[in-house]
């Protein structure tokens, strides 16, 4: 968001805005205390990635208690009567620590906090609430009446809010999700963002950080394992198994170029052999478990991805759903569902992996 947009979202002056960025004006004011620059989603040295972004938002919004419902008072958990909650992980994110002020500029999809002047009114006049309904921006004036009326009222915490500020198209942004899922999202999206995938499916995928081993296999803490080998991970990744599952097998590069030999990250490139041939060769005779009786498979039951088949390759052409809004649904990326769907994976679950004769044609 620019300062000319901040300016006429607020019908404030741009110059006025811009010396409240600056901090030349209203410096004392409350939601700003240790107000700094966000971290720009730098962390440990990375660029920070949508999915790592998303992991942690939610994990501030676990922390806010919004089990009562919509309209009503949202505390920031482990507050103590009528305080502003604080969270140094808001303030990465924002620039803020104030918990209420953090909500709202998560909840309406702000980069940064809003400059020091708008004072966040409480309409609940609840300050460990963080629901973005009851928070108004305002100024110091608007604020201190605020705080008259609720004195001369004789009232000491919450007040009911009789008209809730109305969320922005598309709703309030906030980030749910199962934390630790979550997580490992992050930390997928962020080993791949750091294998450079630029020259396309054939091509090798380099390792663009700086963490190798002698060899020049790229290297990093993985699921528990100190150093783990960026190839063994993405081969992991790429068959859906944990990387300790890789036991001792030998993952070869096939890579068409010498180049990048070592350090090539295309689960395209990479084979087992040796130990893993047989591992291969147990699942073909079913001793290993596979699909919903594999550890990873678990959470997706052979019919689910039965029913998701059927819905996406039975229905007419004009009604059938998006991969998108199946992945969603199911709680999987949309890769994995494409190869669902496909037969890809997963191949032994039913259910067709392919059109039928009838609608196939206007797909
Ligand atoms: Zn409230
Ligand atoms: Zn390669």
């Amino acid at each position: 968001m620019t300062q000319t947009e901040v300016a006429a979202a607020l019908g404030a002056t741009l110059s006025r805005i811009n010396q409240l960025v600056n901090g030349r004006t209203y410096k004392h004011l409350h939601g700003t205390a240790g107000m700094r620059v966000t971290d720009a989603g730098e962390r440990y040295g990375i660029a920070e990635t949508p999915e790592r972004r998303k992991c942690r938002e939610a994990r501030f919004w676990d922390r806010v208690d919004r089990s009562a419902g919509v309209n009503v008072c949202w505390p920031f958990k482990g507050v103590k009567g009528n305080r502003y909650g604080t969270t140094a992980a808001g303030q990465g994110m924002t620039g803020s620590v104030s918990a209420h002020v953090v909500a709202f500029t998560l909840a309406n999809g702000l980069q940064q906090a809003l400059p020091s002047s708008t004072l966040l009114r409480h309409l609940c006049d609840y300050k460990p609430c963080c629901n973005p309904a009851h928070l108004l921006p305002g100024t110091k004036s608007e604020n201190n009446r605020d705080t008259w009326v609720a004195r001369k009222e004789g009232r000491a915490g919450a007040k009911e809010v009789t008209e809730p500020i109305v969320p922005p198209p598309g709703g309030w942004q906030i980030a749910t999700g199962d934390l630790a899922e979550l997580d490992r999202e992050a930390r997928v999206s962020e080993f791949w963002s750091r294998v450079d995938r630029g020259g396309g499916d054939d091509a090798c995928w380099p390792w663009t950080a700086k963490t190798r081993n002698h060899f020049g296999y790229g290297q990093l803490r993985w699921e528990g394992v100190q150093a783990a080998l960026s190839h063994r991970i993405a081969y992991a990744l790429s068959q859906e198994v944990a990387y300790k599952e890789l036991g001792s097998a030998v993952i070869r590069h096939t890579c068409p170029e010498e180049t990048y030999r070592n350090n090539c990250n295309n689960p395209r490139h990479l084979r087992a052999g040796s130990q893993a041939e047989n591992i291969a060769d147990k699942a073909l005779h079913g001793t290993q478990p596979r699909g919903e009786r594999h550890p990873m498979g678990r959470r997706f039951p052979d019919a689910l991805i039965r029913e998701m088949r059927i819905r996406f390759w039975t229905a007419p052409a004009d009604q059938r759903p998006t991969i998108t809004a199946l992945a969603q649904e199911a709680g999987t990326s949309i890769a994995v569902m494409s190869r669902w769907l496909r037969g890809e994976h997963r191949t032994d679950a039913g259910g067709p992996i392919t059109a039928t004769p009838d609608n196939a044609q206007q797909g």
